[in-house]
């Protein structure tokens, strides 16, 4: 089958890759005039996802350019000495298998993997898509294929083409995210810098094959922003109201950085993830939200899960399209579900939520590794849920 994807970041070329080891013929168009290495900061890889990079053959590559932030130095108003939390004691608690990566990184592994067995068009976006497959491009000229997907985001063109109006399909849990490049040696290699605050987070970290440091900033507000997801000097000036007097020394650099990124953070709620030929992966058609879900994550799985069911249904995309959603749906809830939480916690609403975030997560991990490993299980709807996705093997049927 001829395939269209909208969308070139991670959950595009994953699905690239699948489809065309099942035998498809893809072609990917991508908005950006490249492969994006805009910033971005460093995601998470939970073990569904590294299993299936492991079967792409591209664990080591991934491994090979993975972060490592051994600690965080956790700062707050008004006290002087700031908490000192063990990531690395964290994250074997939570997971079993588990790997940070810069966002734009993961990316172009995804994209080298591909490049040659798929054709790649930047700079263009789809304008229509009829029911017949029949699409028209805003530069190209039109073609036909027999299924369209959309892995272009949370702002996804398809989506809207073959769904609708985004306000119909999102749901703002009530904060936002931005990253922004910074000079390196504001930051020391393995640390995390955190400042936080009620409603609002800000930490910096640079990782030894980085050539800058990123600043993550998080913050909650009452009511949404008014502001254009392409206009980053408005993006700019909100982070700066929003952060009036907490760390002007990282907000001063959002005048000069090479690289910034700002989005809400929004789910993405669909009753079906596909209509006639068109079916949505990664954050267009699942986002449990940017920063606090597992959105990486769940964009390599549903990327992978996709094609597995369009090779075991041979191609009858409807079949295939429907077996896709009822795998991943109630994972994908209980993504949603947990983002939520953690937006919560990671953003207090008050002080006492502010303290027993750093105090409470600093004296967890001083315990004995064990008994973090435990504390961490007992919350199997939560923090372990990720680990906890069975990855299926996927065979197309013999001819
Ligand atoms: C530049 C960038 C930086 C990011 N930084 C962070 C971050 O710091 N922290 C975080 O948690 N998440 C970040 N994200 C989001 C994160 O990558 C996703 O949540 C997650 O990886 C899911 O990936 P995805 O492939 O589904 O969607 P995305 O990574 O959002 O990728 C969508 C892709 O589609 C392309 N696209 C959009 N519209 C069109 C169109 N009309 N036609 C063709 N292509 C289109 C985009 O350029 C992009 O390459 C970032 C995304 C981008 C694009």
């Amino acid at each position: 089958m001829r395939v269209l994807i909208s969308g070139a970041s991670i959950a595009g070329p994953v699905l690239a890759y699948w489809l065309t080891r099942f035998g498809h013929e893809v072609t990917v168009v991508e908005r950006a005039p490249q492969p994006r290495k805009t910033g971005g900061h460093s995601v998470d890889l939970w073990r569904p996802a590294l299993d299936i990079v492991e079967r792409m053959g591209l664990l080591s590559a991934v491994r090979q350019r993975s972060i490592t932030t051994e600690r965080t130095l956790a700062y707050r108003p008004g006290v002087r000495r700031p908490a000192s939390i063990d990531n690395t004691k964290i994250f074997t608690a939570v997971s079993d298998r588990h790997l940070e990566i810069m966002r734009d990184d993961l990316s172009e592994i995804f994209y080298d993997a591909t490049r040659d067995t798929t054709e790649y068009v930047f700079a263009d976006s789809l304008a229509s898509i009829s029911e017949s497959g029949d699409v028209t491009f805003e530069h190209g000229r039109p073609r036909r294929f027999d299924l369209v997907i959309g892995a272009d985001g949370l702002h996804s063109t398809v989506r809207r083409l073959a769904f609708g109006p985004e306000s119909r399909f999102t749901d703002w849990v009530g904060a936002y995210l931005a990253v922004a490049s910074v000079p390196r040696d504001m930051a020391r290699d393995g640390v995390i810098i955190a400042h936080f605050d009620v409603g609002r987070t800000a930490m910096m970290y640079t990782a030894p094959h980085l050539q800058d440091a990123r600043v993550l900033f998080l913050f909650r507000t009452e009511r949404p922003l008014d502001y254009h997801h392409r206009d980053a000097d408005r993006q700019k000036t909100l982070l700066r109201e929003h952060f009036a007097g907490h760390v002007p020394r990282w907000l001063a650099e959002l005048d000069q950085t090479p690289s910034f990124y700002f989005d809400s953070i929004t789910q993405v709620r669909l009753d079906t993830w596909s209509r006639g030929r068109v079916a949505l992966v990664g954050d267009a058609g699942l986002s449990p939200g940017p920063a606090i879900g597992a959105s990486t994550s769940l964009a390599v799985l549903s990327a992978y899960v996709l094609a597995g069911q369009l090779a075991e249904a041979a191609g009858d995309h409807v079949r295939a399209y429907a077996a896709y959603q009822s795998e991943l749906e109630e994972f994908v809830q209980r993504s949603r579900a947990f983002a939520r939480g953690m937006a919560k916690t990671l953003l207090p609403s008050n002080r006492l939520g502010l303290s027993l975030l750093v105090n409470g997560t600093e004296l967890a991990t001083r315990l004995p590794s064990g008994m973090t490993r435990w504390l961490a299980t007992l919350n199997s709807g939560g923090v372990r849920l990720f680990d906890t996705f069975p990855v299926r093997d996927y065979q197309p049927p013999t001819p």
